[in-house]
């Protein structure tokens, strides 16, 4: 996918990032604006923008970025703490970037929701 994505922009190069992990299905980033103390993105490599749209293959399910999600909590060290994992899909929800990612939110009290 082209010029226009910010985050293929990143997985690029051609945009500097925190890159905190990175495999074959997926990368992490911190995310440029955090609203927590630790505030990762989980980016699938591919230009996917649909939870629907990830692939049942191996390090491309949904599966796969969750434990994912998962695993760089425990590398942050919010394993114990507490996090949250979140996807923005769509307008109402207020997503800015099309390419789908996961926020995983820890290592500060973060706000109550639901
Ligand atoms: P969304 O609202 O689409 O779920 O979240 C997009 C996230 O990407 C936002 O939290 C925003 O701060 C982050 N973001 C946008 N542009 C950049 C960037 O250039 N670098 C990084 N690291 N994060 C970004
Ligand atoms: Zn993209």
């Amino acid at each position: 996918m082209g010029d226009s994505c910010i985050f293929c922009s990143i997985k690029n190069g051609d945009i500097p990032s925190d890159l905190v992990y990175s495999d074959e299905g997926f990368f992490v980033i911190r995310d440029i604006e955090p609203v927590s103390a630790v505030h990762l993105l989980v980016i699938p490599q591919e230009h996917i923008t649909k939870p629907n749209d990830l692939k049942t293959s191996r390090n491309h399910s949904f599966i796969d970025m969750m434990q994912v999600a998962v695993y760089v909590a425990e590398k942050e060290g919010i394993i114990e703490s507490g996090f949250r994992i979140v996807i923005n899909q769509g307008k109402d929800s207020g997503q800015e970037v099309d390419h789908l990612h996961m926020h995983v939110l820890g290592g500060s009290r973060l706000g109550i929701i639901g």
